[in-house]
């Protein structure tokens, strides 16, 4: 049997319709939209602004509100306000369940002010109000011209659909079991509502779908599914990921698969943030997982090796740390300045073993002298040995030559 030559390249997107969302384009070949959400109090203007400002300078191209009560959908227009004061224009999407319909009808400056609208079909309105109160929010939607995200979650799943399919699985020969019956429900009722939204006018270009649950295989197969059933694009996130590096790791491994198989137009990472931790964590963590994977660029990414008993000093590690975080920090500036710089790569190794080697693959790359060798850290430029670097100014003249590459290499923008 003869072998590949080449591995696979990741498979190519799904073709979805594509939806705008206040300039920003979700869906078909438009590259994956990354996104977040506040946890502030929106009725608080002023903290609620300076939050989705931090996210959006952080890189999230849409920020969601909650929109829970009269006082939030009265400050919606002043947030707004507040960011285009600031010069910030990110589309904001407010987030509706159980009053969406009343909030929406009472404020128009708050359905005016947002650049789209999220439903959840299962906080809608319960039995005979469900549909004329979902009815409304579309109404709203088509008249402010604003696209809506369905957006169906497994812990507040419709309950009449889960009925109604669990119902349909008793009778069936071989009844599927629960997870499938879940998953199933999961489906319908965003395919179901989508339908009914776009016989209520909206148009199906101004429709994005969610199913999100908190089970790595259940996400995948529910979204393998609804990509398979329906072609708007499709809005990705493991909902309620959780903590730290447990939250990364779960949403890492389920948006992965799915982004592989060319399934999701947009992400959000729902971590649970470390007390006092930033919000912003979600935006590179969703960043990260699309430049790692090779679909996006926002970042210079900086390769380190882990260490090992040839370094035995913590001085490799500073380094890669300090050099991560200056280009993260330098980029507001670097983006506004110069064209391609987020496609540079670095390199920071610790000795003479694979140093050399991965250096030579980075834009620029120094490998440090590991334990016992000669106390020099050669330094390469597109594969070429161009200096190398001794003494106690190592991490300054690094971070020198960064910024000299990038002033050399990249083009300039213009104004
Ligand atoms: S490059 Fe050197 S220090 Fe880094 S892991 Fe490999 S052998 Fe260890």
């Amino acid at each position: 049997m003869t072998q590949e030559l080449f591995s696979a390249a990741p498979m190519p997107r799904r073709r979805s319709r594509q939806v705008e969302v206040g300039g920003v384009r979700v869906g078909s070949e438009a590259p994956v939209v990354v996104q977040s959400m506040t946890n502030t109090d929106t009725a608080d203007v002023l903290g609620t602004a300076m939050q989705v400002a931090e996210l959006a300078r952080a890189g999230s191209e849409l920020v969601r509100i909650t929109v829970n009560n009269e006082a939030a959908a009265k400050a919606v227009p002043h947030i707004r306000d507040r960011l285009l004061a600031l010069n910030l224009d990110v589309p904001l999407v407010g987030d509706f369940h159980y009053n969406g319909h009343t909030l929406l009808a009472n404020h128009p400056a708050c359905a005016e002010a947002l650049a789209k609208l999220r439903i959840n079909p299962g906080n809608v309105g319960a039995g005979s109000k469900r549909d004329p109160q979902f009815a409304a929010i579309v109404d709203i939607a088509c008249k402010y011209d604003k696209p809506v995200r369905i957006g169906v979650n497994w812990g507040s799943l419709d309950p009449s659909v889960l009925a109604r399919i669990m119902d349909a699985n008793a009778k069936l020969a071989e009844p599927r079991d629960a997870g499938a019956v879940m998953r199933e429900a999961l489906v319908v009722s965003a395919l179901e509502s989508a339908a009914k939204a776009e016989e209520y006018g909206l148009a199906g270009d101004r429709i994005i779908l969610s199913a999100k649950v908190s089970s790595v295989q259940d996400l995948i197969a529910v979204y393998r599914d609804m990509a398979r059933r329906c072609d708007y694009p499709l809005h990705l996130g493991l909902t309620e990921a959780g903590m730290g590096s447990k939250g990364i790791v779960a949403s890492t491994a389920a948006l992965g698969v799915l982004l592989q198989e060319g399934i999701g137009d947009t992400i959000r990472i729902s971590l649970t943030p470390e007390p006092g931790g930033s919000r912003t964590q979600e935006v590179v963590v969703a960043q990260e997982i699309l430049q790692t994977m090779g679909l996006r660029a926002f970042t210079p990414m900086v390769t380190a090796c882990p260490g090992c008993g040839r370094t035995t000093s913590t001085f490799f590690q500073e380094l890669a740390d300090g050099i991560q975080r200056y280009v993260r920090e330098q980029m507001p500036v670097w983006r506004e300045q110069y064209d391609g710089v987020e496609n540079m790569t670095l390199a920071v190794m610790g000795c003479v073993v694979n140093g050399p080697g991965e250096s030579k693959h980075a834009n620029i790359g120094i490998s440090l002298p590991g334990t016992g060798e000669t106390p020099a850290a050669p330094v390469y430029v597109d594969g070429e040995k161009t200096v190398t670097l001794r003494g106690e100014n190592i991490a300054a003249e690094f971070k020198a030559i960064v910024d000299d590459y990038i002033a050399t290499r990249y083009t300039k923008k213009a104004g």
